[in-house]
């Protein structure tokens, strides 16, 4: 097979790009659909209802079985490993086609689907966990880059997110200007968000200058290396010929 030129190769890239992008796009419709199907017919119990041992409305199942959790697959004994293994292939007849998640409540081991089944709602101990988590978390300006995505309606918005993650994480965002949710095809670091200063991008640019220098003493390492082994086969010819 004749070898690609740069050109088709980033035409290539391009193309895989935008087509995963609308596959997540198409991803996140088919889940929000799903989203307004159980706010439609009140499909989510509430805790109370989780509480009482109210079966799941998505599937039929228990949520709140009793069976405690489900044993580790080493530590179980022959019989817990034939019922493990009955149960996975019910699952796998009831949800197989369902590209979702799994959960299961703590102490109980039915399992549950990421698509038919709501996921069980929050206890007030998990509700003031999360609260206090996400007050900790409040994250300064000054800690944001932003970032151009551009979707998959050609239209580009710019997003921020914290300086930690190298690439852009989400998959599908809003785009404000065709009002509904799009893929994401190509992304672009713009910078920080707030750095009047300047202190970020000379940090940025900093430790850049210290990666290139780092790569030019590899590489005059390299160059010396080769050199010797030049002047040794030279060396070892001049000795030959004479
Ligand atoms: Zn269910
Ligand atoms: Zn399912
Ligand atoms: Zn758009």
């Amino acid at each position: 097979m004749a070898k690609l030129t740069a050109e088709e190769r980033q035409r290539r890239a391009v193309r895989r790009a935008r087509r995963e992008a609308l596959a997540a796009e198409e991803e996140d419709r088919r889940l929000e659909e799903r989203r307004q199907l159980w706010a439609r017919e009140g499909t989510r119990l509430s805790r109370a209802e989780l509480e009482a041992g109210e079966p799941c409305r998505g599937c039929g199942e228990p949520i709140r079985d009793g069976r405690g959790d489900s044993p580790a697959l080493l530590h179980m004994t022959s019989a817990e490993r034939e019922e493990h293994d009955r149960e996975e292939a019910r699952y796998r007849g009831r949800h197989g086609d369902c590209r979702s998640y799994r959960w299961t409540l703590e102490g109980s081991r039915t399992q549950h689907c990421g698509y038919c089944c709501p996921p069980p709602p929050m206890s007030e101990r998990q509700v003031e966990k999360l609260s206090a988590l996400l007050v900790s978390i409040k994250t300064e300006n000054r800690d944001l880059d932003d970032w151009d995505l551009t979707l998959t309606c050609d239209h580009v918005v710019r997003c921020t997110q914290h300086r930690d993650h190298d690439h852009y994480s989400r998959r599908v965002v809003d785009c404000p200007t065709c009002a509904t949710r799009r893929g994401v095809v190509e992304v672009e670091r713009v910078g920080p968000t707030d750095d009047p200063e300047g202190r970020v991008q000379r940090e940025r640019l900093l430790s850049e200058l210290q990666a290139a220098k780092a790569k030019l003493e590899r590489q005059r390492r390299t160059v010396e290396k080769t050199q010797r082994r030049i002047d040794e086969l030279s060396e070892k010819l001049r000795a030959a010929e004479s």
